[in-house]
């Protein structure tokens, strides 16, 4: 799943359960491990491991973070927006990251480039994030996000006013 796929999960999800919740948080949340992973696995490691699902795509990282943001008493959404990521990246198909560091390092991954091309614009990835556009969208609109004064308060606070509260 790429970027849309995950946002719109995450986001969806986690307002209908807490109204309260700070958005930005769980948008920056549920894609945590790929602004780690991609960067640093890709590009930073790029000769030793050129994976970009690595630390952060395991079990025990999310675990960690886990903690920290029930001891930091952040809501439990915030929590779920981080394993939101792992579900829909379907982390159980990858034991050998899920599962580190009980597998060892990360060795090189090579990959050609037409394997590099499906990987990225899989059926999985592109339905799932053709999907999550059209849910963003629908969202935004929902919430009339469209218009910039209700955008910038979006912005400032992370929560989403009614549709219905017009504004000043
Ligand atoms: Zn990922």
């Amino acid at each position: 799943m790429l970027v849309f796929g995950h946002v719109a999960a995450a986001t969806v999800t986690c307002h209908a359960l807490d109204r309260q919740a700070d958005l930005r948080w769980v948008v920056f949340l549920t894609l945590l491990a790929d602004m780690i992973d991609k960067p640093f696995g890709l590009i930073i490691f790029s000769e030793t491991i050129n994976n970009g699902r690595v630390w952060f795509h395991s079990l025990l990282v999310n675990l960690l973070l886990s903690i920290i943001l029930l001891l930091w008493r952040k809501p439990l959404v915030y929590v779920l927006s981080l394993w939101f990521h792992q579900l829909c990246d379907r982390m159980w198909m990858r034991p050998w990251v899920a599962l580190w560091p009980l597998t060892g390092r990360f060795g090189y991954r090579d990959m050609a480039i037409d394997e590099w091309v499906y990987n990225v614009l899989n059926p999985y990835n592109v339905i799932s994030d053709v999907i999550g556009l059209a849910v963003l969208l629908k969202f935004a609109t929902h919430y009339r996000l469209f218009r910039w004064d209700r955008l910038i308060r979006w912005l400032r606070t992370g929560t989403l006013e009614s549709p219905l509260l017009s504004s000043k």
